[in-house]
Parts: structure tokens; C-alpha cells; sequence
């Protein structure tokens, strides 16, 4: 083991209680191996990023369109991760925050009225069971729990199926707390930012803007497409995010506070949480990239974001 990895150990070690330590420890073994290929070895790996993307409509998928061409792009030049921690907004569980520990996640088809290609996709990438286990550990604020019966729905594999075809990186899904405010949000994923000089990378998968009532037909992918709410909102978090500002963050976690359109841009948030992940993981000072930005049918804010 190596000098940067004990530090954690230690930690680890003295927030456990006596019960769960032996069975941690022996999860710990089976850790190191992976946190050392992760880095390199005896060298840190480079940090990797942290991402959003506005996942839209399922049937990007299986549609060639402009936000789907840049997620391919994307993925080519992302550096490649030793595992991936999606958060999407479509594994909710009130009350609670669960991880995978699947070692094989099945794909998950949570939708209904789609062509049969869609229901027959399947992303066959691997869990990452130890990984879990870190983050289990690292996170403080509250209790992370395992869970084996979900696996990679829409929200992970329909643009990762983009972002990485070959479906060879590990990857595994944090359950979103729906009972829970954004400021819990926010800090989870600031908690999970160690991940990152793990070789992992934190994915957010939502949309920042989200309002399957008020959808608009054969709206161009464009702000001119936009209904004037969804576009004023977009651009309130695009503005509050080029100036991290205490106020400006404390805003993004309570997207009220953005705008006389936040009621119509998130009339509920399932999938404005996944962006406080995200943010939460990335660095106010690292540099922001915004690698799409769109709507779809209007009222589905496309924004797509990489921070690091
Ligand atoms: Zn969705």
C-alpha cells in the first residue's frame, strides 16, 4: 500500500464501529488492489472529471442528432476512468441513499411506449462493487446502503451508451434521497469529489430543465424552440455557475430562488438533483466547459456540463 492510500484507512477505520470493522477490513483488501490500478501504481492518477449531462427523452439512445454526435465526441476525449458513479435521476429512494453493488447491473428499461429496438438495448458494462464500498466509506454526513436489486437505468445507459459504446468501464449508480432538500444533495456530491483522484468518474444524469406537461411539438433543438420560462431558467443557472458565488451556490441548491420560472422549469426536481451532485463534486475554481447546450421539445433543457 501505498503512503497516499493509509490516510483514508485510517479514517475509515476510526468511524467504524466494532461489529462492522472485521468485514470492512476485509472489503478494504480487496480495495487496495483497485485503488492502486486506479492511480497507476506508486503514481497518482490524474484527477478526472466531473460531468452533467441533460439526458432528454430516451430514445436518444437510438437517435442520431446533434446532442447525441457531441456525447460520442465527448466520450473520445473524456480521459478514460478506471469506474463510473452515475447519478440519475431515475433511481429515486425517499428516505435513503443506496448504492450498487452489483457486481453484474442489469440494464434497466423503466419506461413503456417505445420502439422494441430501445426495450432490446441492453449496456452490459460491469459493476464496481468495490468501489461501492468507498464510497460507502466516504461518506460522513449520512448512512450509505447497499443495495443489489436495481442496476443501470435509463438515465445512465441511454448517453452512456454514447459516451462509452464498448460498455468496458465499470459502472455503478447512487440512489437519489427524494425526500431530501438540495443542500443534501450538494454536499453528498462534495463528499464524493475524493473519487475523483480515484480515477472515477462522477456523472449527473437529469436535466436542468424538465416539464413533460408543457412539451412543445417539433420545437427546432435551440433556445428559439424554448418556451420563455425554460430558457430564462437555463440561462439563470448558466449565469449563477460562471460566478460561484456563496449567493450564486446557494441559489443553484435552491432553485427557487432562480427565477419566476423555477416553478415551470422544475415542477418537480427528480431530475435537477442529479445537477447538485455534480456541482457539488466540482471545484468552484477549475475550469467549467459547457459541451451542449439545446432543448429538446421545448421545455428539456440538453445542457451538458464538464467541470476539471
Ligand atoms: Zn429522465
Amino acid at each position: 500500500m501505498h503512503s497516499f492510500d493509509r490516510k483514508p484507512v485510517v479514517t475509515l477505520i476510526l468511524h467504524m464501529n466494532r461489529r462492522r470493522l472485521l468485514s470492512s477490513l476485509s472489503a478494504l483488501a480487496a480495495v487496495t488492489p483497485l485503488v492502486e490500478a486506479a492511480t497507476g501504481g506508486a503514481a497518482p492518477r490524474q484527477r478526472m472529471p466531473v460531468i452533467f449531462i441533460g439526458h432528454g427523452s430516451p430514445m436518444n439512445a437510438i437517435s442520431d442528432n446533434a446532442f447525441t454526435q457531441t456525447l460520442a465526441a465527448w466520450g473520445q476525449r473524456l480521459p478514460r476512468p478506471a469506474a463510473i458513479l452515475s447519478v440519475s435521476a431515475h433511481w429515486l429512494t425517499p428516505g435513503a441513499t443506496l448504492v450498487d453493488v452489483q457486481a453484474r447491473p442489469r440494464t434497466i428499461h423503466d419506461f413503456g411506449g417505445f420502439p422494441q429496438a430501445l426495450h432490446d438495448m441492453q449496456y452490459p458494462a460491469p459493476g464496481a462493487p468495490e468501489t461501492a464500498q468507498i464510497v460507502r466509506a466516504l461518506v460522513k454526513s449520512r448512512k450509505v446502503a447497499e443495495s443489489d436489486d436495481w442496476g443501470l437505468d435509463h438515465g445512465t445507459w441511454t448517453v452512456l451508451h454514447h459516451l462509452i459504446p464498448k460498455a468496458e468501464v465499470p459502472t455503478f449508480q447512487l440512489s437519489i434521497d427524494y425526500s431530501a432538500p438540495g443542500a443534501v444533495h450538494h454536499a453528498l456530491g462534495r463528499e464524493l469529489a475524493a473519487l475523483r483522484d480515484r480515477g472515477v468518474l462522477i456523472v449527473g444524469s437529469g436535466n436542468i430543465v424538465h416539464n413533460l406537461r408543457a412539451t412543445v411539438r417539433n420545437a427546432p433543438p435551440s433556445a428559439a424552440g424554448a418556451t420563455p420560462w425554460a430558457r430564462d431558467f437555463d440561462a439563470a443557472v448558466r449565469d449563477a455557475l460562471a460566478d460561484r458565488s456563496f449567493q450564486n451556490e446557494q441559489r443553484l441548491m435552491q432553485y427557487e430562488r432562480l427565477g419566476a420560472g423555477a416553478a415551470m422549469a422544475v415542477p418537480t426536481p427528480d431530475h435537477y438533483w442529479p445537477f447538485l451532485y455534480a456541482l457539488g463534486a466540482s471545484d468552484p475554481r477549475e475550469k467549467l466547459t459547457t459541451t451542449y447546450e439545446g432543448f429538446h421539445a421545448g421545455t428539456l433543457s440538453m445542457r451538458c456540463l464538464q467541470w476539471g
